[in-house]
Formats: structure tokens, sequence, C-alpha cells
């Protein structure tokens, strides 16, 4: 029983029989408010007379199969989401006629009723296996075709694909029809529909290939917060550099970005169809990072275009380039082409840090996983896929050199244009251009997992000065390769500052690699030890690092003294693993962020850090500390309110951050002066987003009273809606956390993005008596609730519903047996045993602040 599987075997299978010559999806969203009427013509060729094969199609209600004008009777042909199809001819015509359902989870055709104005919103997300829930599919990249589109819809609506939009039919009775014409040669997983009351604007890039239209819609209630102008010049400024790095025009005919309600992920690369969430156009103050993110998601799309659409991989095997290479490029090309010149400063503060700690999990895997069905893709989809990836390609353009990098994907476009690929051929362009033999590091880098340390090993002389030096490799026992590293070593120095202080300045950096366990160092014997010597200078490699004892205190006493931004995003990530491998007491981390944070410029290390240093506080401190290190915690926040610029994006992150770490009557009391006018501070807007967070810290603290419903009623919109469930659910009040709990992990009709708002409120610290029974409850749920919920929604659960907060001895052990017995399905044991290796992790890291002082 395959259920909605696919083994990699069966769809090589079927793409040896077939090719595909076109699709004629026809769509009618005018029949019902839970279900569409779809069509699909597939005409595709056989290569042997007679053959069988199997169309795809999950969840509908089955009308009528006709192959070759041969009526197929649904009842024994279409079974487990798939159409038997036998006796197939040289040239095919396969009609199935279906009904179809809409989903509320974000996967497949996806719909919404905006509560401002209850207008009607469609968006479809099929990546990876989803647009067989809408039509009749042979659910594969490799099988590309071209599509015809002909939607029915009503009349005032705005209809969007991937082909240019034509002028809709009237069809009467308000009804109308939108002819497509048919699209490019693509991937099924990179069709798209986006149809209801959408507000639309268009502009143009005149690019040295041409114009191409520039389309932006959002919903009416958020047409306010459209800031078309820096969109469209975000969007402008991605195609000049694209089109011009990539030397191939781009490959579609028009690029529209829709923004959507209740979206899953950041964003999806529909050819020329772009999805984005929308809480991009944020309605409240948002700190430079957020734009700095919202700009790298646009350019990560962008890229895409060619890499993933223009060339596909032939099987999932490849999704990590896919993702790699469009998380490279889009901040390779945010540095080069807007002004957020140093959003490598922002990668290495905050997504890098989701790669290290997603390969230190005992799922990590290969970056290049072995996805031989999509349950496998469904388990290796993560931020090694992302983060990881686009770290080690980093490291690629490091050894490589980036023109020769550049120069070979110039030819891989050109040579796959259209087409599907797999890894092997860009290795081979890129050793073409580059001249370098690269099978070994792929062998390395790519084919197996875990992440290296690198930590500086010498002997001083007399007077200061290395007499040897050598940087040493290790690697985890269960993960033990060492690599080949490209890296930068960079020696600081304190220079005394017109004022009376400090500041550490880089008095040299060497390039160097670093290959085995060790590796000699002779360009730094006989120079002056420096007062911070930092390896992976300008972070070309993905390693974690160590510091020697002299610089860690350096660093402890003058981070923010650092003037580079990179350099300091090194050291806070040097700290911050120290941390979290038990290395440095999280008294002392949260000590060092409260004494440096207040000087970080770099937009992500402002708004990041302090969540590591939350983190340390409410779960890595031995318990005998931690009241006493939350008061600090509290209070110095508060000091670092008081004190930030007015305005600055510091001064909004540590109102938030205060918001989450308050506890005191005084704290609760600042939180309910700030909601009702009674304090503030200068340039500190109190707007919607910052209510709901203030509101958020009263109700964890059982304070909220009424205030939940009021500030619904005056924010009756989707994100007040989930901001609302969210406060709900962090009251530490049985009935609160029970209805909580019903609509997080029982009710599955919950819509995905309240879901997920429910599931990140679900446990804060603090209420572990209350929270206490939810780990039996956790654990039994967690045997069937990948089925229940579906994909996107058990990922959000079991993830992010893990008690982490209740990290105990004894719920390791609970855990354990879970594993041993459940029949729960690989992808879903997955969550709990990260969940399970991050409550080790923690109890370690108690067990290293009860030694400190
Ligand atoms: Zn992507």
């Amino acid at each position: 029983m395959p259920g909605t599987n696919l083994t990699r075997e069966e769809a090589q299978t079927r793409a040896a029989l077939l090719d595909v010559q076109s699709y004629t999806v026809d769509l009618d969203l005018t029949t019902s408010e839970t279900t569409f009427a779809s069509t699909t013509t597939l005409r595709f060729t056989s290569r042997e007379v007679g053959a069988s094969t199997f169309a795809d199609l999950v969840g509908a209600d089955v009308h009528e199969i006709t192959l070759n004008g041969r009526s197929i009777d649904p009842a024994t042909a279409y079974a487990d989401s798939r159409i038997q199809l036998d006796d197939l001819a040289a040239e095919n015509e396969l009609v199935v006629r279906a009904d179809c359902t809409y989903s509320h989870s974000g996967e497949g055709l996806h719909r919404f009723v905006d509560p401002a104005d209850d207008r009607v919103y469609l968006y479809s997300q099929f990546e990876v296996p989803d647009a067989r829930r809408v039509y009749t599919t042979f659910e594969q990249p490799d099988l590309k075709s071209v599509f015809t589109f002909n939607v029915t819809a009503p009349e005032h609506w705005k209809v969007v694909s991937n082909a240019p939009t034509p002028t809709p039919t009237t069809l009467g009775g308000g009804k109308a029809v939108w002819n497509f014409p048919a699209t490019k040669r693509m991937s099924t997983y990179i069709t798209a529909l986006v149809a209801g009351e959408y507000h639309e604007v268009q502009d143009v890039y005149e690019g040295k290939h041409g114009t191409i239209p520039l389309g932006h819609y959002c919903r009416q209630s958020l047409v306010d917060y459209l800031d078309r102008d820096e969109l469209v010049k975000l969007t402008r400024a991605g195609f000049e550099f694209f089109e011009d790095a990539f030397d191939f025009p781009y490959p579609f005919e028009k690029y529209d970005q829709l923004y959507v309600p209740e979206y899953n992920m950041g964003a999806m690369e529909n050819a020329g169809c772009v999805t984005l969430r929308d809480e991009y156009l944020p309605r409240s103050r948002q700190p430079r990072s957020f734009y700095e993110f919202r700009c790298s998601v646009i350019l990560h799309e962008m890229a895409h275009m060619w890499f993933g659409d223009l060339v596909t991989m032939k099987w999932w095997d490849d999704l990590w380039l896919n993702e790699s290479f469009a998380e490279w490029a889009c901040y390779h090309a945010e540095v080069e082409a807007t002004e957020f010149t140093d959003s490598w400063t922002g990668f290495a503060n905050a997504r890098k840090q989701t790669g290290y700690r997603q390969d230190q999990m005992p799922s990590t895997h290969p970056i290049a996983a072995d996805n031989y069905d999509l349950q496998a893709v469904e388990v290796n989809f993560d931020m090694i896929t992302y983060a990881k990836g686009a770290s080690v390609l980093k490291q690629l353009v490091a050894w490589v050199g980036l023109d020769p990098f550049l120069a070979g994907l110039r030819q891989y476009f050109k040579d796959f244009a259209y087409g599907n690929s797999e890894f092997t051929d860009l290795l081979s362009a890129l050793e073409t251009a580059s001249g370098r033999e690269l099978e070994g590091w792929a062998k390395e880098w790519l084919q197996t997992a875990g992440v290296n340390t690198l930590a500086p090993q010498f002997e001083l002389d007399a007077d200061g000065n290395y007499t040897s030096f050598s940087v040493a490799q290790s690697a985890h026992p269960d993960w033990p390769t060492l690599r080949r590293h490209r890296i930068g070593i960079g020696l600081y120095d304190a220079q005394p500052t017109a004022d009376g202080g400090t500041r550490l300045v880089r008095r040299e950096s060497v390039e160097v690699d670093v290959d085995g366990a060790s590796t000699e160092i002779p360009a730094l014997v006989g120079k002056k030890q420096p007062d911070l010597l930092l390896l992976n200078d300008e972070d070309l490699t993905y390693a974690k690092i160590r510091l020697d004892e002299r610089s860690l205190a350096t660093l402890i006493s003058g981070l923010s003294t650092l003037e580079d931004s990179l350099a300091r995003a090194l050291c806070w990530g040097a700290a911050w693993d120290m941390t979290r491998d038990a290395e440095l007491a999280a008294t002392d981390f949260v000590r060092l962020v409260l004494a440096n944070i207040g000087s970080e410029t770099d937009a992500w290390g402002v708004t990041r850090i302090p969540t590591y240093a939350a983190q340390a506080v409410s779960m890595m401190t031995a318990p005998e500390h931690r009241a006493a290190l939350s008061a600090e915690w509290e209070q110095g926040l508060r000091t670092l309110l008081e004190a930030a610029a007015p305005g600055s994006d510091a001064q909004l992150t540590f109102a938030r951050t205060y918001a989450g770490a308050a506890r005191s009557k005084a704290a609760v009391r600042d939180l309910v002066a700030l909601l009702d006018g009674e304090l503030s501070f200068e340039g500190l807007s109190v707007d919607q987003d910052l209510r709901w967070t203030l509101i958020g810290g009263l109700a964890r603290n059982g304070e909220a009273d009424e205030r939940i419903a009021a500030e619904l009623a005056a924010d009756n919109t989707i994100s007040g809606q989930e901001r609302a469930a969210a406060a709900r659910a962090m009251q530490p009040d049985a009935e609160a956390k029970e209805a909580a709990w019903q609509a997080a992990f029982v009710d599955a009709g919950t819509p995905n993005e309240t879901h997920r708002s429910i599931v990140l409120a679900f446990a804060p610290s603090g209420q572990d008596e209350i929270l206490t029974p939810y780990v039996d409850r956790y654990l039994e749920a967690a045997d069937t609730l990948w089925d229940h919920l579906g994909t996107h929604k058990a990922s959000v659960a079991l993830e992010f519903g893990f008690p982490r907060v209740l990290a105990s001895d004894e719920l390791l052990a609970k855990v354990d047996a879970w594993l041993e017995s459940t029949p729960a399905p690989p992808a879903a044991k997955r969550y709990v045993l990260e969940g399970r290796a991050d409550v080790a992790r923690f109890l370690a890291a108690q067990r290293r602040d009860a030694q400190a002082g």
C-alpha cells in the first residue's frame, strides 16, 4: 500500500516509459466553498505499447476516467491516491474528471476567508508532491510538460498562474473563465494558481534582455502595508544582478509576487508566480533584520527561476542543491546588489546557527541525502538542506574562486535549460571551469554528516611570541569525517581610543588550507600573540571554532569593541556554541550578552542574540541559579531598554524581550503601564504588534484577564486572531491549556497558522506544574499525529510542542520508552528524537552552570 508515498524507483520506471506532451487543467472554483471541480486532460507517449503505469491524484472524488476514449471505472482504477493505467498506446490521452477539496493546512489549494472583510482568497502550494491534490499528475520533477490552465471563477476575482494572465471571458451569472496560454516546459511542483479578491499593481523591469512585467498582489485588507516602491526596487535590482551573473535571460514571460495568507513557509518559487507569506507586509514597526530577511527571501525565490525552475533536479535527491544554491545566491546578491551589504554577518548570526544546531542532532544526515522515496524527503528536508548547504557552497566558492564558480554555472544553465540534471552535471561544469578536482571535495562535504570543531594550539616564548602554531580539527565520534577547510585566521589587538577606552582592531589575517587532525601554520610562528585570535575569520568555512584562554577573556571583557561585525558574529557564535556544549556556563553567557548587546550594530545580531540568552536563562541554567538569573536578566533588559537609542531596533528588541522575560510584580506592572500609556520610552511606538507582545507577557503571568478579548475586538484581523489564540494558550490556567491542547493536537480543523501560533505559545517556562500532565499526552498523541494532522501541521506540533521546558532525567526515560514501542512513522519519530537531544543538551548545560560562581 503506497498511500501517498512514491519511491524513486517507481519514478525512474515511469520516466523511462513516458514522455508528457501536455496538460490541460480545467478548474471550476464556483461549485462550492469546500470543493472545486478539476478536469485534467493529459497527453503523453509511451515507449512500450501495452505497458501499464499510473497517474497521481490525492483525496479526490473521481467521477470519470477516460483513457484513449475508453471509459475506466473509478471504483476499481482509483485507489490509494493513484489511477491505474493499463494497455497504453504509443500516444495517449487521459481525461480525469473529479472534485477536489480546498485545504486549510497550506497544502494543495488553500482557501481563506479574511475576517476583516469576509473576502475570499485562494492560493496553491505544491512542493514537494501536492499538485496531485488539485489536478491529475505524474507527480515527479523529471516529467516536465507544458500546462494550459482554464479557470472558472467569480468575475470580480483576480486569477493568476504561471503563464501571463489573459483577459477573462464572461460566462454570465457573475462568473468568468480565464483561458491561460500554455506555459513553458516545467515540473508539476512549480505550477501554481492564485485566485480571489486580491489587490493588484503592475510595474515593469527594463533589462538588457527586454522587459519583464512585474506584478505585486496582496489581500485588500493589507493594501496600506504593500510597500510597492521598495518591493519593486528590490525586484529590479535582483533581475539586473542575476541576468548578468547567470548570463541567461529570465526564462519565463512575467514575474508576479503574491503575498498570501496562512502560508506555511517563507515563500515558493512557482515559475513566474511566486507566493510569499503576507506577514512580510507588516502593519507594525519591524527591525531592520526583518527587512534584510524579506530581501533574502525575495532574492532566494528569484534565483530559483534559473536554478530549480529552468534547470530542475531529476529527483528529490538533489533538493538540497536546489535550496542551498538559492540560499547562497540570495545572500551573494544581497551583498552585491542591495543596501544589505553585510548580510553574510546576518547569515552568521542567525541562519547559519540553525544549520549548526540541526547538524548536531542524532537525526543529522549528509547534505546530499538518499531520498529513496517521498517519506525520506520529509525526513531530510530541514536546515541541513538550507543553512548548512548554503554555508558549504560558500566554502566551495572560497575553494574554487568566485569567477570560475560563476563560469561553471553559466555553462550549466545553457546545457540544461528547460530540462533536468543531477548534481554530478553541475560538479563537472565547475571542474571544467575551475580546473580543480571536486569529486573528493564533494565526498567529504556533501556525502557525510556532522560539523567539525577547529581549535588553536600553540606555544609561546618568554616575550609572548608564537614558537609554534597549529589548527586542531576534531569531529563527533558518530560523525568522524575530518574535512579540508579554507579559512582565515585573524589576529586582533586592543588599541586605545581617543575617549580613553579600547577597541579590538585586526592586526593581520592569513588565509590557509586546513587538512586533517592538525595543520601547522608556519606563517604565525614568530608573531606576537594577539589579544584575540580568531579562527575562521571572514567566516569562509562551516565549522565550530574554539577560543584560547586569553582570547576568551578578551571577548568577555570587550566583545562589543570589535569593529568588524562579521568578526563579532563569529565571537557570539563561538560563545553560544560553548554554552550549548556545556563548556561555558549559561550564567556567563547571559552576562556576556547583557554586557555587550547594547552596542551591537548588526541587524540580526541585535534581534537574534537576545533569543539565545533567553533560552540560556530558562533552559540551561542550573535550577538553583535560575530564579536569581531570571531576575538579573529581567532587570538587565529593563536597563538596556531605558538606555537604548530612541526609535532604534535595539529599543524595540529589548521591549519585546522584556515582555517575554517579565516575571516580577514590577515588570508585570511595567507591561500594564506600557499598554495603558502610563509608561513610555521616547521613540518606542506601542503599535498593534507590540501591544500583542505585551499582552502575551501578561497572559503568561496569568494577568491578562479581559485584555485578550478586548484587544481582539479592536483588532479583528487574522493576525489579531492568531495573536489572541497564542495569548490564551500561554495562560497558566488548566482550562486555557486544555483548550489550546485540543486546538493544537486534537482538532484537525484548526487553520495552519493559528495552529502554529498556539503550539509555539503552549509551553512557556515557569509553568511546570500545569504542563506536567502533557508529557504523557504529547507522547501518546505522537503515535498517530502524522496521519491525524497531515505532514505540515504534525511536524509543527511535534517539533515545537515537545515539552523541552520540563527537561529532566525522568523525561528522557519516558521518551526512551516511547521510542522503543511507538508505531509512529520515521518522520514523526525524528522530531521526538530531536526534542530528546535538546533536553540532554540542556541537562548537561545545567550541570555545567551549577559549577559557576
Ligand atoms: Zn527555495
